[in-house]
């Protein structure tokens, strides 16, 4: 393929460059991070509407790998990969559904959720761990020493991890802050066979770790300070597009942590704007938790400057992060794209996350944040009822039991407004005859 990508420096006054195979993570020259760049020129030459149709070609197809959400888009992604050497679980290709009934419920009459929790591990982390481990692969088999693939992770990335690892053949490392991710997500790298290690911190801390261990080029780091995974994961905004057949969105919302995605989210628009697939850009909102909300609070200055904060323990717990590495790129996607942070208190993502259940969601509490961020936007007037706003549903809340069970059993420190007990009975016909008016009829006025 006549395609190229390389890793170039995201500093505007360095713009060093590096070969997609060389084993880094930051600029040597400078220090900051990298990115994929692409041959813009040579990828032009093939029109935007043989793009698109060789998109929708491969969506979903069974040849095999263009039918992953992320491979089907392989010239956009790591062009000069061998077929050979990728892993992949056929990730991408989730739903995006019209979510009528609570839109209407918060006053939006085009509402969409793009549910990237559809997917292998559970988690939109998939479409970037496909990438990651393909290209670990191809390194190994062109003689690279890396002998294991390690991150530090609030419990998404190690999934993904572990399973892509596991279906590579090759050894993955995961730091875990102890006691501070679901039973859900701690099993998962434990089931797929990573060497899983708890430490006594948070996510911060274990980040710090990850990154002295990975200065040895036999571990390879999967963070997504590494723009491998940001390659894969800017699929889904160009997959919403096509979802759409390629319209716009007024507005996407996406729950922020280590704030590599939304730079994803974004890079994925640019690169369709820039080969001519579209003509206009959505808003792009950042939702953070409360206890956790740094770019918030840069945001509300303007982004003139930014400060670390130790993050409080959240419900949100996959994005319970107070020194997001991935913050000047969320920052540049911010401005490129009318951009808005806004926050959510545990009431409020919690609230948010059920009510939405109650309408036929299932909610992460992370979905939980976008939504209560979208109903606080509304009320405030800065989204319009008329607009087309997708919500970037990040993991699956079968994930987060532990949490929706405290939420309905009225166990956390707030009003849960609207929990649904189970009514415990004598196994007779009458007991349950007598509830069943009673609780029926208590519905009905609710609803009324
Ligand atoms: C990783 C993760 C996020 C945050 O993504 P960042 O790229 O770290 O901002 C949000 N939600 C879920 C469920 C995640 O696993
Ligand atoms: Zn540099």
């Amino acid at each position: 393929m006549p395609y190229r990508a390389w890793f170039q420096c995201i500093n505007e006054q360095c713009k060093a460059t590096y070969p997609l195979n060389s084993i880094i993570y930051r600029c040597t020259a400078c220090g900051s991070l990298l990115e994929v760049q692409h041959d813009m020129q040579t990828l032009g030459h093939r029109g935007a509407k043989a793009w698109m149709k060789l998109f929708e070609d491969r969506y979903k197809s069974t040849q095999w790998p263009y039918g992953s959400g992320v491979w089907g888009k392989k010239e956009w992604i790591l062009p000069k990969i061998a077929d050979d050497n990728i892993v992949s679980l056929y990730e991408g290709g989730t739903n995006l559904f019209w979510a009528e009934r609570f839109g209407r419920m918060i006053g939006l009459d085009n509402l969409w959720l793009k549910l990237c929790g559809n997917s292998h591990s559970g988690s939109f982390k998939d479409l970037g761990m496909t990438v990651l481990v393909s290209q670990v692969k191809q390194m190994i088999s062109e003689g690279a020493p890396i002998q294991a693939v390690a991150c530090a992770s609030t419990g998404d990335t190690s999934a993904a991890l572990a399973v892509y690892c596991a279906a590579a053949g090759i050894q993955s490392i995961v730091l875990l802050p102890k006691g501070k991710i679901s039973i859900a997500q701690l099993v998962q790298p434990i089931a797929n066979g990573a060497l899983v290690l708890s430490l006594d911190t948070d996510f911060d801390g274990c980040m710090r770790v990850v990154q002295e261990i990975t200065r040895d080029e036999t571990i390879y780091l999967a963070n997504s300070m590494n723009s491998l995974r940001i390659e894969g994961q800017k699929t889904v905004g160009i997959e919403i597009c096509q979802q759409f057949d390629w319209e716009v969105p007024d507005v996407i919302i996406i729950p922020g942590g280590n704030l590599g995605n939304v730079s994803a989210l974004g890079s994925g628009f640019l690169m369709m704007r820039d080969l001519g697939l579209i003509t206009k850009l959505p808003r792009i909102v950042v939702a953070q938790a409360e206890r956790a909300n740094p770019l918030y609070r840069s945001y509300l200055k303007n982004f003139e400057s930014f400060e670390p904060m130790e993050a409080q323990k959240t419900l949100a717990s996959a994005i319970q992060i107070g020194n997001p590495v991935s913050v000047q790129k969320a920052i540049r996607t911010l401005r490129q794209f009318s951009g808005i942070v806004m926050d959510a208190t545990e009431q409020e993502l919690a609230d948010a996350a059920a009510l939405g259940d109650t309408t036929g969601m299932f909610n992460c509490p992370h979905t939980g944040v976008a939504l209560a961020a979208l109903i606080k936007l509304i009320n405030a007037g800065k989204i319009d009822r008329s607009e087309h706003v997708v919500v970037i549903s990040t993991a699956h809340g079968l994930k987060f039991t532990d949490f929706k069970v405290q939420y309905h059993e009225e166990k956390l420190d707030f009003p849960c407004r609207y929990a649904n007990k189970p009514i415990e009975l004598p196994p007779t016909v009458e007991a349950v005859r007598e509830a069943l008016k009673n609780a029926l009829k208590k519905r009905r006025e609710q609803n009324a």
